[in-house]
């Protein structure tokens, strides 16, 4: 089939590298001119894992294209995908602009009988919208508009993609349901349900995946706190609920919280949508405001570790919101990384991907390219995003070249008794935190080791860092 994406962002780009290597012909658009010019030159404007290798193959065979002009890119197309970004604007709601500015172009150029697909996340009622929109624009154009919400996750979006565990098609057409059908036939062989419902619900059903998922989030961190103060173990707390299928093990993780383009944007545009429509789900603004509370949790821990935060230097593993992307919109390590820097800290950071994309949106932060580098001269160390290469780190190393060997761990990815052998002053999350016996609880740490003697760490001169 002909296929046009408009918007070939994190989920658009994805789509069209899938797409194209399930068989169709596929055009990508876009409104940014660099990016499609860095498209036509087979490169990806962000990290994906397997993302590059698909879109060189396609891009080589000519069945994937990417374009700018809207009248060369819809004129052939029987479906349109519109993946485009839907921003929260100030009160929490979804800014729709693009998604109108999307149906518009499929007015102006789209072929009778094209079936107009909304992959973006949108409230509940958008669809009703985008063939207003249509209509009036074009009276004479017969369409049909499908809500079909993206499930991917960043850092596994090819692999989601190419191995969806569910495909969910919202329409009120026979002919339009079908024909999404055709378009996914490929990937239904593999044992994935194809999920016929009405408009509406499909709509609704993707914020509240997305809500669901904040909220054991949320819970986990809820209970973290707890668990800090009744000297319990959140983790092994997680695992026993999990054990329960009724409940599940994953997302029960309590670390810093979540951030980037999907749960945030999406919890508040869910809570808008349900005021709108008369209904106060107060709940999904708790579940936000314990997600703030996640990352305040940590700068507390820092500043009970180093007292003032002044001139000292913390060192943050991993920038991304998550690991596997270069994506760090409304990363819980920046948020944190502001309020470091807000209260006086040297903050640096080292992340295997994400390093460029915080600088530009964060330039007072210092980068590292390494994490050894990272931890020199450091009086502190936050773990911020569990990327793997941060599992196998050379604990021995690190505390060496660190100033003091503090360990405050947002995301759980150290072992308690390691720590405690090594010496760190270490702070999980909803776990007892790891205070060395000879060293007071508020007191600046570092200090002569068992053999008496400073750490190479403690004589480090070459950085200018205060000293507590
Ligand atoms: P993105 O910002 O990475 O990409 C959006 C793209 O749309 C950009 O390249 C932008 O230039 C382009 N664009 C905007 N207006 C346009 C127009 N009028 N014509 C052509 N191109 C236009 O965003 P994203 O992360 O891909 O998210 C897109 C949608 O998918 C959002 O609604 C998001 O909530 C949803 N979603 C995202 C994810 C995710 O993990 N990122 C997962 C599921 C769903």
């Amino acid at each position: 089939m002909n296929i046009t994406v408009i918007g070939t962002g994190h989920v658009g780009l994805v789509t069209c590298a899938t797409l194209a290597e399930i068989g169709h012909r596929v055009v990508g658009m876009d409104c940014d001119e660099d990016k499609i010019s860095l498209l036509e030159r087979g490169e990806a404007p962000f990290y994906e894992p397997g993302l590059t290798d698909l879109l060189r193959k396609h891009t080589g065979s000519g069945s994937l294209r990417f374009m700018v002009r809207e009248a060369d890119a819809l004129s052939e197309a029987t479906v349109v995908f519109v993946s485009v970004g839907t921003p929260p604007l100030a009160n929490g709601e979804a800014n729709l602009l693009a998604v109108e500015k999307a149906a518009r172009s499929v007015a102006s150029y789209g072929r009778d009988g094209v079936v107009v697909v909304e992959k973006s996340t949108v409230p509940a009622g958008t669809a009703d919208r985008v063939a207003l929109t249509l209509a009036r624009e074009r009276p004479a154009l017969r369409f049909d508009v499908v809500s079909n919400p993206e499930f991917l996750r960043e850092g596994s979006a090819v692999s989601d993609s190419l191995h969806p565990d569910r495909i969910l098609i919202g329409s009120a057409s026979k002919r339009a349901a079908d024909v999404m059908r055709r378009v996914y036939r490929p990937l239904l062989r593999n044992g994935c349900r194809f999920i016929e419902t009405d408009i509406a619900t499909a709509e609704l059903a993707k914020h509240a995946c997305n809500a669901f998922l904040s909220l054991k989030i949320s819970f986990a961190n809820a209970l973290a706190n707890i668990c800090e103060r009744a000297g319990a173990d959140v983790v092994s707390v997680a695992d026993i609920m999990g054990a329960d299928p009724r409940i599940g093990r994953a997302f029960l993780d309590a670390g810093l919280g979540f951030g980037g383009y999907c749960f945030p944007k999406d919890l508040a545009a869910f809570e808008r949508v349900a005021a709108r429509l008369g209904y106060d789900f107060s709940l999904l603004n708790e579940v936000a405001r314990i997600n703030e509370q996640a990352v305040e949790s940590v700068v507390g821990k820092v500043r009970d570790a180093l007292w003032n935060l002044e001139g000292k230097r913390v060192a943050l593993l991993g920038l991304a919101f998550k690991p596997g992307t270069d994506d760090t919109r409304l990363s819980p390590a920046l948020d944190l990384a502001r309020r470091l820097l807000d209260e006086g800290a040297l903050v640096v950071g080292y992340d295997p991907q994400a390093g460029a994309s915080a600088r530009a949106e964060l330039p007072q932060l210092e980068l590292a390219g390494d994490p050894y580098e990272a931890a020199w001269g450091a009086h502190c160390l936050v773990l911020c995003t569990e990327w793997e290469e941060f599992r196998a780190l050379d604990l021995r190393a690190l505390r060496e070249v660190m100033l003091y060997p503090v360990i405050v761990d947002g995301r759980n990815v150290f072992d308690p008794e390691t720590m405690r052998e090594l010496g760190f002053t270490y702070y999980p999350t909803g776990r007892p935190a790891i205070i060395p016996r000879n060293r007071k609880r508020l007191g600046p740490g570092g200090g002569p080791n068992e053999n008496g003697s400073l750490s190479p760490a403690r004589r480090f001169s070459r950085v200018g860092v205060a000293r507590a």
